[in-house]
């Protein structure tokens, strides 16, 4: 016995998240493409737009009113059917506290957001992962896995850390192969990197249905990372569960006025998108070329790409020979993928560093 507090068991099944470093070993600045943040930065209207913010001696507006008047108005939604959350971590967590606790099961696919198997143990459930197909999720899989103790599947599309994409018809049919009463939440953190043309049925989704959730996210496209802010958007007795036990004032006065004006600017969305686009299929080819060395890239619809490096040259050798060189990407060996380096899309100049050190790393290891 010691006369120290015990945490509780299930704390010890978690990992605590590693930050990546800001500076390197000899103080010199490092590169960060480990967290799918924006390259092209903030747009300039929303960085305005914080000088104007309410003074910091008042809360915000506990209702986020005028953001969510805006989101409603981007999209079409009733601003009633939408909740905004402390990013959108803090939403995928209320969902699974809001609808899951003990013994209950939350399912996700293997390779999923981590987040995900937190959430789960956070509200004294179980998490289950299913299989995963080609580093994809498995719709298949995924309602296999479900049974009578399940009551919140989480599905990220596109999905984190491998950028792998189901489309609307999969999505649809893992929705319709799950009992009314448990909760889809499907995690559109990534939404805005898809095409306009690609469908955008997530919302529809949410919209017709009374038990999926769907969050989206300010910290990618809209680069207000920092700023920690999210939403929501499902069923009224959905957005109402998340309203009761969500921190009254979650979303800053900044982050509230930098958000208003970065939804007014669609402009900065779609050159982030375009630049995404552009930069994602360079990076592919360059991977695609060093196929002979047993680099592989998962197809993506995100702002990454995973890399798989199944030759000589290691993820692990490939992870510290980057951050020799002031890059820093992310390696997930407690995800099951030690074999793999998440590499988020940086600038035109970051992106060609990189696949030529992963070339010169790559011939060397021969
Ligand atoms: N969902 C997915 C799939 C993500 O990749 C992330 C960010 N890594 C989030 C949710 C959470 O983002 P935030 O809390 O910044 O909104």
């Amino acid at each position: 016995m010691t006369n120290a507090p015990a945490p509780k068991p299930w704390i010890n099944a978690i990992h605590a998240y590693v930050p990546g470093k800001a500076s390197g070993a000899d103080g010199r600045p490092l590169v960060k493409l480990s967290a799918n943040e924006n390259p092209l930065g903030t747009s300039a209207a929303a960085l305005a737009a914080r000088a104007a913010a309410q003074v910091p001696s008042l809360y915000p507006d506990p209702g986020s009113s005028d953001l969510r008047e805006a989101l409603g108005a981007l999209h079409g939604i009733d601003p009633a059917r939408i909740v905004l959350g402390t990013g959108s971590d803090e939403l995928l967590n209320l969902a699974a506290q809001g609808y899951a606790g003990q013994g209950d099961e939350v399912l996700f696919s293997r390779f999923s957001f981590a987040v995900y198997d937190i959430a789960a143990r956070r509200c004294g459930a179980v998490p289950i992962e299913a299989p995963d197909k080609d580093y994809g999720s498995d719709v298949d899989a995924l309602l296999a896995a479900v049974t009578e103790r399940t009551r919140v599947v989480f599905l990220a599309n596109p999905n984190n850390p491998t950028g792998t994409y189901l489309p609307a018809s999969e999505v649809a049919r893992l929705h319709g192969g799950l009992p009314a009463d448990v909760l889809f939440v499907l995690d559109q953190a990534y939404a805005e990197y898809l095409t306009p043309e690609q469908d955008d049925h997530g919302l529809e989704l949410a919209a017709a249905h009374a038990n999926v959730l769907v969050t989206r996210t300010f910290s990618k496209i809209y680069g207000l990372a920092g700023e920690r802010i999210g939403w929501a958007t499902g069923a009224p007795g959905l957005i109402d569960t998340l309203n009761r036990i969500r921190g009254p004032f979650n979303v800053t006065n900044s982050g509230q006025a930098m958000a208003l004006a970065a939804v007014a600017d669609q402009a900065f969305v779609t050159a982030s998108r375009e630049h995404n686009r552009a930069e994602r299929a360079r990076f592919a080819a360059a991977i695609e070329a060093l196929g002979n060395h047993g680099l592989r890239a998962v197809p993506s619809e995100a702002n990454f790409l995973l890399v798989l490096f199944e030759g000589a040259l290691s993820a692990e050798a490939a992870y510290n020979g980057l951050a020799e060189r002031g890059y820093i990407v992310r390696w997930l060996p407690n995800q099951g993928l030690g074999h793999a380096l998440r590499i988020t899309i940086g600038t035109a100049e970051q992106m060609d560093a990189i696949a030529a050190a992963l070339r010169e790393m790559a011939e060397a290891a021969r």
